[in-house]
């Protein structure tokens, strides 16, 4: 088949869609069933939804579950510890609502077979930490992935979702969505009422530490490319708190997770010298950030500032000390199995480099940043918030709509509610579709209308690559340049250079300014100019291109909010050098943008932070 004369438009109307088929995807398009019994509920997926998404591989533990039925944690307590993370800024009423509700979410995965862990003394879940319980979960996304397809009237696999669709009357309300079939190349146009994007949040939008062959391997997953924000973006949705990227500490080279290790195994940490030093460095954080240092727990940001300030005076590497756990023999087996049930590769590398953790304590470092609104970190869509619960400010209709008509989101996707985790994005999945069945009833026979042009302008733009590719290859005799397109690697290389050298990544030690910051945006836009010139030499480039476009928008995105708030409010995830302090006076405030795709122009604003709980 060639890949222009071929081509398929294929049609699909839909109740709902849920773009992205990951832990909140599946929470919404299980959820949609329930109340939405006679709608059309579809699920569209770039990968397959068996194994896709952060839990593709599988996880060790489930980090948020309050543990209500045996009164261990309440959703109060849940929103002081994310708020307590995140320097106190958290959207309480969306973080309280999803507390709420995820302890049910997680007896829902026990049902659907999930096998857990569970204290022989108690009969409890076995806990990890305070929030984290432990599970055998290398099939968790096959079990999640499971309900959903039954739930669903379809889920289409394989089609990258590239733009959204407006509606042809109100300029506000979201009609649908675009996207190609990864593997046949088919065009799909969805047509929907209301739409859920879950599409996850964005890896190597920064240099990784990790490059040549080795760029795979990061802590987030290679294949998020920051689609759950550019999605919205692209259609003037407003966005929150973009530039609180994520920086991990992991062990080196595998980025394996040290949660296990510090909760369950009581494991800690050393300089290269054998000495602690995070109290060291108390004085000096304290004068950036003032009493935030003496919460507790010690937020992670600022455990990563002592570390990386360690690294900086000459007496890295850090090193986690594993050798006294690792002799007793069950944690010795957790401390394995804890790689095996979601990171295999860092075992590999442990074994690759004579390192084990019995008789060697090996070294930690930090990551490049990421951007995710489900981890430790809470960059995303500005959304409406819980009726009951939300302030009058935030709320503008139903819950978890965007600024947008008709626009949900969850996980990733949703700014300002840190610590959800996989068990609270699919939970918070399970709240946007409630509503978004809600919206469509309501609107009724009011439904959104798709432009012809619109969806056919999308697609020419949609294919350009492979034409610029047939084209331009035949000036070229040897090698990859030319100099009539760029291809998809090249664009990332550049994109990731940029982000990290001006936006404040590895290279900089997490560092920039202003000076830095403006121009960064202006090669970025010299970047977002040549994007016209991107060649796909076939369908799985193109695929690639359409994931740069994603990821330089997010990164556009990450660049203004880190310009516009003046003060280093994360320290440990980045420093604006020209205001190196907490600065709660002016700062206390969430910020917001509004990307105008007209004019290419970002409208910067403050929202204010409530504290609903005391
Ligand atoms: C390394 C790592 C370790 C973690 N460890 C834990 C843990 O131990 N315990 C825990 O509870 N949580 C853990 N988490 C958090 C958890 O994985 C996330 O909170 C959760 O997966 C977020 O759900 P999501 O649906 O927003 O994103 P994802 O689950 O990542 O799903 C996003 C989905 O969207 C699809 N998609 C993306 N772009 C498009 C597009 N353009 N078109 C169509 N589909 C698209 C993706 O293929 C994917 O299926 C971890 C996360 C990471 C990255």
């Amino acid at each position: 088949m060639g890949l222009f004369g071929g081509r398929k438009t294929v049609f699909v109307d839909a109740d709902i869609l849920v773009i992205g088929g990951g832990m909140a995807g599946c929470g919404a398009t299980y959820e949609s069933r329930y109340w939405g019994r006679d709608l059309k509920i579809v699920c569209v997926e770039k990968a397959n939804i068996e194994r896709s998404g952060a839990v593709a591989q599988g996880l060790y533990a489930i980090n948020c579950y309050m543990g209500m039925q045996w009164g261990e944690n309440q959703p109060e307590d849940h929103v002081r510890y994310a708020r307590n993370d995140l320097m106190g800024l958290v959207r309480e009423d969306l973080g309280y609502d999803i507390a709420r509700h995820v302890d049910g979410t997680v007896h829902k995965f026990e049902e659907w077979g999930l096998p857990m862990m569970r204290d022989p003394k108690t009969g409890r879940y076995q806990r990890e930490g305070k929030w984290q319980i432990m599970i055998h979960g290398e099939s968790y996304k096959p079990i999640v992935a499971e309900a959903a397809r039954k739930a669903a009237t379809e889920v289409y696999n394989r089609i990258m979702v590239t733009h959204l669709l407006m509606d042809k009357g109100k300029a506000n309300r979201v009609a649908g969505a675009v996207g190609f079939n990864v593997r046949t190349g088919d065009f799909h146009v969805f047509r929907a009422k209301a739409v859920i994007v879950a599409a996850g949040g964005a890896s190597h939008i920064f240099k990784p530490r990790a490059v040549g062959e080795g760029m795979g391997r990061t802590w987030y997953a290679p294949w998020s490319s920051g689609s759950c924000y550019a999605l919205p973006i692209q259609v003037g949705a407003k966005m929150t708190q973009m530039e609180n990227r994520i920086v991990l500490t992991r062990f080196k080279d595998g980025y394996g997770p040290v949660g296990a290790y510090f909760l369950h195994l009581k494991t800690y940490t050393q300089n290269g010298y054998g000495e602690e030093y995070e109290k060291r460095w108390y004085e000096d954080t304290k004068a950036l950030v003032g009493e935030y240092v003496d919460h507790h727990p010690v937020p992670t940001c600022l455990r990563n500032h002592a570390l990386l300030k360690e690294v900086a005076a000459g007496r890295g590497p850090i090193r986690m000390v594993t050798k006294e756990a690792f002799q007793d023999p069950h944690k010795e087996t957790v401390g394995w199995e804890n790689f095996l049930g979601m990171t295999i590769g860092q075992a590999v590398v442990w074994a690759s480099q004579n390192i084990d953790p019995k008789h060697v304590n090996p070294e930690l470092t930090t990551s490049e940043p990421y951007v995710m609104g489900s981890h430790a970190t809470c960059s995303g869509a500005w959304a409406s918030g819980p009726e009951d619960y939300a302030p009058a400010e935030y709320q503008w209709g139903y819950n978890r709509m965007m600024t947008v008509d008709g626009l949900f989101g969850a996980g990733d996707t949703i700014g300002g509610t840190a610590h959800k985790f996989s068990s609270g994005s699919f939970t918070e999945g399970r709240i946007a579709a409630k509503a978004a069945v809600k919206y469509v009833m309501e609107k009724g026979k009011d439904e959104p209308q798709v432009s012809e042009k619109e969806y056919r302008d999308l697609e020419k733009a949609i294919y350009q690559p492979l034409e610029n590719y047939r084209v331009g290859r035949n000036e070229i005799v040897a090698g990859t340049v030319s100099p009539s397109y760029l291809l998809p690697i090249h664009g990332l290389q550049r994109l990731e250079k940029i982000m990290d050298e001006y936006v404040g990544g590895i290279s900089t030690n997490y560092m920039t300014n202003g000076v830095l910051l403006n121009r960064g945006l202006e090669l970025l836009a010299m970047l977002k100019e040549d994007m016209s010139c991107m060649g796909a030499e076939d369908l799985h480039q193109l695929q690639r291109t359409w994931e740069l476009h994603h990821r330089l928008l997010a990164s556009e995105s990450v660049a203004q909010h880190t310009l516009f708030r003046e003060e280093t409010r994360w320290p440990g995830y980045y420093y604006r050098g020209d205001h190196m302090k907490l600065d709660d006076e002016n700062w206390h405030c969430f910020t917001l943008s509004r990307y105008d795709r007209n004019t290419g122009k970002w409208d910067m604003e403050k929202a204010p932070v409530y504290h609903i709980i005391d």
